[in-house]
C-alpha cells in the first residue's frame, strides 16, 4: 500500500507523514530526506546535490531513482511517498515502479496552502541537529532557541529554507510540480486537503479518507 502526499514545499507534507508513521505504522520515504543523508554522509551523490538543493533546483532524475528504488524495496508492505514524483517525468516513472513492484496507490493527498502562507513558514521552519524534530517558529508564542521536544540548543535552519532560495523551489513547483496533480485529480483515491488548518485537524481529515 503506497500513499502519496503531494503539495507545496513547506505545505506540511512531513509533518502528516510522520503522524501517519505513528498511526499507521507506515514508512516515510522523502526524497529530500534521502538526499540530505547523501549530502551528510558526503558520498558522491551527496556532493553533486547538495549546491543543487541548496539553490532551490530540482536534482537530476538519475541521481533521486537509484536512492527511490533502494527505498523502496527496502519499505516493506506500507509506504508514505514524500517528495516524489516533482515532475511528469516522475510520475511516468513512479507509475512503472509501482506496477513493478506489485503495488496499488492507496491514496494521493494534496495539501493546498497559499503561497504567501508557504513562504512565511519555510524561513520560520528550523530542526532540531540532537533529535532531528522538525518544528516551525511560526506556531510558537515563544522561542528560546532550544528545541521544544529535548531542549537541545543546537537548532539550525536548512540550507534551502532562507527566503531565496524558498521563493525559487515555488517557481520550480508551480512550473514543474504542481501539473502532477493531472495524473491523479480525477482517480477515486485522490484527496485535496486545506493545509492552513492545525496539523492534527489536517491529519484527522486524512485519516478519515485513508480508512474509508
Ligand atoms: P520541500 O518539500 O520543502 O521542498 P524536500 O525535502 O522535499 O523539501 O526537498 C528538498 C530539495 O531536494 C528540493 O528542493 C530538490 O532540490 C531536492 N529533491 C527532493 N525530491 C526531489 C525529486 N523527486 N526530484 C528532484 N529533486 C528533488
Amino acid at each position: 500500500m503506497i500513499i502519496l502526499l503531494l503539495g507545496a514545499p513547506g505545505a506540511g507534507k512531513g509533518t502528516q507523514a510522520a503522524l501517519l508513521n505513528k498511526k499507521y505504522g507506515l514508512k516515510h520515504i522523502s526524497t529530500g530526506d534521502l538526499l540530505r543523508e547523501e549530502i551528510k554522509n558526503n558520498t558522491p551523490v551527496g556532493k553533486k546535490a547538495a549546491a543543487i538543493m541548496e539553490s532551490g533546483a530540482l536534482v537530476p532524475d538519475d541521481m533521486i531513482l537509484g536512492l527511490l528504488k533502494n527505498a523502496l524495496n527496502a519499505g516493506g508492505k506500507g509506504i508514505i511517498l514524500d517528495g516524489y514524483p516533482r515532475t511528469a517525468a516522475q510520475a511516468r516513472e513512479l507509475d512503472r515502479l509501482i506496477k513493478a513492484m506489485g503495488e496499488k496507490i492507496k491514496a494521493v493527498v494534496n495539501i493546498k496552502l497559499s503561497e504567501e502562507e508557504i513562504v512565511n513558514r519555510i524561513i520560520m521552519r528550523r530542526q532540531c541537529k540532537k533529535c532531528g524534530n522538525i518544528f516551525n517558529l511560526r506556531f510558537m508564542k515563544n522561542f528560546d532557541g532550544k528545541c521544544p521536544k529535548c531542549g537541545s540548543g543546537d537548532v539550525y535552519q536548512r540550507p534551502d529554507d532562507n527566503e531565496a532560495a524558498a521563493k525559487h523551489r515555488l517557481e520550480v513547483y508551480r512550473a514543474q510540480t504542481a501539473p502532477v496533480v493531472e495524473f491523479f485529480k480525477d482517480k477515486d483515491f485522490y484527496k485535496e486537503v486545506d493545509g492552513i488548518r492545525p496539523a492534527e485537524k489536517v491529519f484527522e481529515e486524512i485519516s478519515k479518507f485513508i480508512e474509508k
